[in-house]
């Protein structure tokens, strides 16, 4: 598979991108440089045996973390459904979920939004395990994703400093259903 990426749409749709929540916008430069401290990463440091606490068997890098991990089976899938409710030819692949969607097209900056609170909650998911013994199944992080999603266009589109509330009316009306 080739992959040819806008360097500029990229950059936009993960850090300039205005609607990306803070803390989603600050994993997704964690991401890119390598910040993350998965299971691999600790073991480096001979802090942990690199395997993936959720699934036990598998090393837990990055693309396993975000996209491999046999817990995560299903949950890109339905994201890809939820996903095409505000447009049709999305198609997911662990090369968008692993970098984002550069599509040159008006949902770009929506599906960024979306795809950067999926990578959030699936972090945050993993460290609730790990650290709280907190089990959240596939199924509940897949809802637990969409209400954060479905919450965050209700902000943006009650966000008075903001002018471009009539597109994410329309998205908060389409994913809210
Ligand atoms: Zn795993």
């Amino acid at each position: 598979m080739e992959h040819n990426i806008d360097f500029t749409l990229w950059y936009k749709g993960n850090f300039i991108n205005e609607f990306i929540p803070r803390k989603c916008k600050d994993f997704n430069w964690r991401i890119f440089h390598g910040l993350v401290n998965t299971e691999a990463k600790l073991n480096l440091m001979k802090y942990s045996n690199g395997n993936c606490k959720l699934c036990i068997h598998d090393t837990e890098n990055l693309e396993h973390l975000l996209h491999d991990c046999t817990e995560l089976t299903g949950f890109w899938t339905n994201m890809e459904c939820f996903i095409r409710k505000i447009n049709q030819e999305f198609h997911i692949s662990k090369f968008i979920v692993m970098t984002g969607y550069f599509d040159q097209n008006q949902y770009n900056e929506a599906i960024n939004v979306i795809l950067s609170i999926s990578k959030w909650c699936i972090w945050k998911r993993r460290n609730n395990f790990k650290y709280e013994q907190e089990y959240i199944t596939t199924s509940q992080l897949y809802l637990w994703v969409k209400n954060e999603v479905v919450q965050h266009f209700y902000s943006i589109i009650h966000d008075k400093n903001k002018k471009h509330n009539k597109t994410y009316t329309k998205y908060y009306e389409k994913l809210n259903c």
